[in-house]
């Protein structure tokens, strides 16, 4: 499920809630209810996620802004076309594309812990809060936004225009300096999902998306802060099946990174699924624990390899990539780690031979962020292509919509590249147009 933005406005803001007719009332009202009915209470706090395209409908003579603003007033599930009734010979429904001129190569960070305290010892595994919000600065700066695995994988690399996607991740979770609540029931500053939320709320072109990579049976889960520092305390399950849910219901989605960090490379054949499996359940459990089972749809079969390293027998990694969870889902990507020592980001998802078996991920170095400043610039940034389109655009032949796409290209318009448009991607030359898939 994606959410995109739904903004119709009038010009000279006669109207400053925005909502101008039935219609929208009637969309505002829906979304009200999807928000009430979610798990973990995200209705009563704004959600940064990242931004997605504007899609407004245009009536005839009504000039309308089609400026992309960050904002968290209204957001919208809007995957397909609103359904709307309208005179096909008089009105046209405005798309914005998000068009990559040349192929996004994706940064994807990988961090561990932290502490909040300046005189700490720090290393490659501990990291300063202070200085990783400095970074996570640094890298706003510079350009990106933060986009979901999930969006990377299906190929939904939507950020707002001038701006590059990245992925934090976040590795041997949980521990409560990388997420945790206070007793308001929001994440606390003095850890760094809690910080990067309070960031991303205060830059929401920056968004807000983030994955735990856990292992829940090689530790216990600090609840009780003290001077900076968090200590095991009563109810420390009931506070982390808390805080599972909050993440996973406010776009911080919880991963497998095997149940005890065992290492693969000399782990016993048959110890490789259970270790899978025991964190699923373990993470399955929790959500159940705190009545948000809902939240269970959200658990991707996604792998980050404890140490970044792989089995070393091909039946080991026969039955690693043969791990079915739960609800009977594939292993759907690998992360692997250790790309710091070469710098290198994710490949395209629209490249021809894209595995999301082989994902690499850079440690979040101070090295490693200057080297992601010094390089952002040759990245490509998102641009959009505006398009007006006939209301039964989706019932016509690909052909049409193909058709509409090529003559703005040709027209000089907009540019070659990827487009995506709703739920379609297109690879866009001046001669061709190849749509390359349809994003669920
Ligand atoms: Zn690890």
């Amino acid at each position: 499920m994606t959410t995109q933005r739904f903004r119709h406005k009038t010009p000279g803001g006669k109207n400053p809630t925005g909502v101008t007719s039935p219609l929208e009332r009637a969309i505002l009202a829906m979304v009200f209810l999807f928000l009430v009915a979610s798990c973990g209470g995200s209705a009563s706090s704004p959600n940064p996620s990242t931004p997605s395209p504007t899609l407004l409908l245009v009536l005839p003579d009504t000039p309308t802004a089609t400026q992309w603003e960050p904002t968290f007033q209204v957001v919208a599930n809007v995957e397909t076309p609103l359904p709307i009734e309208i005179d096909p010979t008089h009105e046209q429904i405005q798309y914005m594309a998000t068009v990559w001129s040349i192929d996004p190569l994706i940064p994807i960070l990988n961090y561990h812990r932290f502490t909040p305290n300046r005189y700490d010892p720090t290393s490659g595994m501990v990291k300063y809060l202070g200085e990783f919000m400095d970074e996570v600065n640094r890298l706003y700066i510079a350009g990106f936004t933060l986009i979901s695995i999930d969006d990377y994988l299906a190929g939904r690399v939507i950020v707002p225009p001038g701006r590059r996607p990245l992925i934090l991740t976040f590795d041997d979770a949980i521990f409560a300096n990388q997420i945790a609540l206070e007793g308001d029931g929001q994440p606390s500053p003095l850890t760094a999902v809690g910080s990067l939320y309070k960031f991303s709320q205060e830059h929401p072109d920056f968004g807000f998306q983030a994955a735990l990579f856990a292992n829940l049976g090689d530790k216990y889960y600090g609840n009780v802060l003290r001077n900076g520092r968090w200590y095991l305390g009563e109810g420390w399950e009931e506070a982390l099946a808390q805080t599972i849910a909050w993440s996973i219901d406010h776009n911080v989605r919880v991963y497998n990174h095997l149940y005890t960090h065992i290492n693969l490379s000399t782990a016993r054949d048959k110890d490789i699924q259970p270790e899978m499996l025991r964190n699923d359940l373990a993470l399955r459990g929790y959500l159940e624990q705190v009545g948000c089972p809902e939240l269970i749809h959200f658990i991707r079969n996604y792998i980050a390899l404890p140490y970044g390293v792989w089995p070393k027998s091909q039946k080991g990694i026969e039955l690693l990539l043969g791990y079915v969870n739960p609800e009977g889902e594939p292993v759907e990507a690998v992360f692997e780690a250790g790309y710091e020592h070469t710098p290198t980001l994710a490949p395209s998802p629209y490249s021809e031979n894209f595995s999301p078996f082989h994902l690499p991920r850079m440690a979040g170095l101070s090295r490693i962020i200057d080297w992601l400043e010094a390089t952002a610039p040759s990245l490509p940034t998102a641009q959009q292509c505006q398009m007006l389109l006939p209301p039964d655009i989706w019932t016509q032949p690909a052909s049409v919509l193909e058709g509409e796409i090529l003559s703005l290209v040709q027209d000089g318009q907009c540019s070659q590249g990827i487009y995506i448009l709703e739920n379609r991607v297109f690879r866009v030359t001046m001669e061709d147009v190849i749509q390359l898939k349809t994003i669920d």
